[in-house]
């Protein structure tokens, strides 16, 4: 049985802005003359559910537009549906030059500014920004703690991470939604740059004294105003100290 937080839920951020909250995310936005949809989710049964969900909260308007925050394969999945039945055009780094300043969506009612921001997870993530509702979109540079990068986390890779943070940071966002699980607010994104800061920190000066990573993993719980973060005591804690222990090996060779 999927828990509680597993369960799909409709969102709404604000009049016409609304989220199906699940493992996966999938955002869309009346902006007026049609609707605009963030990310695409993973498994394409789910096409029937979402598109009535759709419909029931902006009926009878067509997507017309998807952007995908990258091309993962669980942020794609209904991108064909969307094409196919609405006519929408497929927008993301692999289809689409986007400046490094954003591509501007404008509709009657609001905008969104959609940014390349490459280095912290892979090279064709972008974030979409709408402005009016405080609110962004972040794909997968946040999850709940998890040090999103795909290789070890290198001191270089740490301080791409941070840097990304900074900009995300600076929007000041309301609301903020990941890829996948719970929506939160600037301030988890604040207290996820210092929890890596902190965490590299202690990982790295470890292994320079010479610890075994399984000591290190007992060694450096959870913070405790984390301890509720979603599904870092599982494993992303755990999985964020092998990334780092793995890029302290790396600094040495
Ligand atoms: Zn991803």
């Amino acid at each position: 049985m999927p828990s509680q937080e597993e369960q799909p839920q409709l969102v709404k951020i604000a009049e016409g802005l609304y989220v199906r909250q699940e493992v996966d995310n999938i955002g869309w936005a009346d902006m007026g003359e049609g609707i605009l949809v963030v990310d695409a989710l993973e498994q394409v049964h789910l096409e029937d559910e979402v598109m009535a969900m759709m419909e029931d909260s902006v009926p009878g308007k067509k997507v017309d537009t998807v952007l995908n925050t990258h091309t993962h394969y669980d942020h794609v999945a209904l991108n064909k549906a969307f094409e196919k039945k609405h006519g929408a055009k497929i927008v993301n780094l692999q289809t689409t030059d986007v400046p490094e300043k954003g591509l501007v969506i404008a509709g009657a009612g609001r905008t969104c500014r959609f940014i390349p921001m490459p280095g912290c997870h892979t090279r064709e993530d972008c974030i979409a920004w709408f402005a009016e509702d405080r609110t962004l979109f972040v794909g997968d540079l946040f999850g709940w703690g998890l040090i999103t990068s795909m290789t070890s986390a290198t001191r270089d890779v740490m301080t791409g991470l941070e840097s990304v943070y900074n900009r995300l940071i600076d929007f000041g966002a309301e609301t903020v939604v990941p890829g996948h699980g719970p929506l939160c607010s600037n301030a988890e994104l604040v207290r996820c740059r210092a929890y890596y800061d902190w965490l590299a920190g202690e990982v790295y000066n470890a292994f320079d004294a010479g610890k075994k990573l399984p000591d290190i993993i007992t060694d450096i719980p959870v913070p405790d105003d984390m301890n509720d973060w979603w599904r870092l005591c599982d494993w992303k804690h755990e999985q964020n100290i092998r990334k780092l222990f793995k890029g302290a090996r790396r600094h040495r060779t």
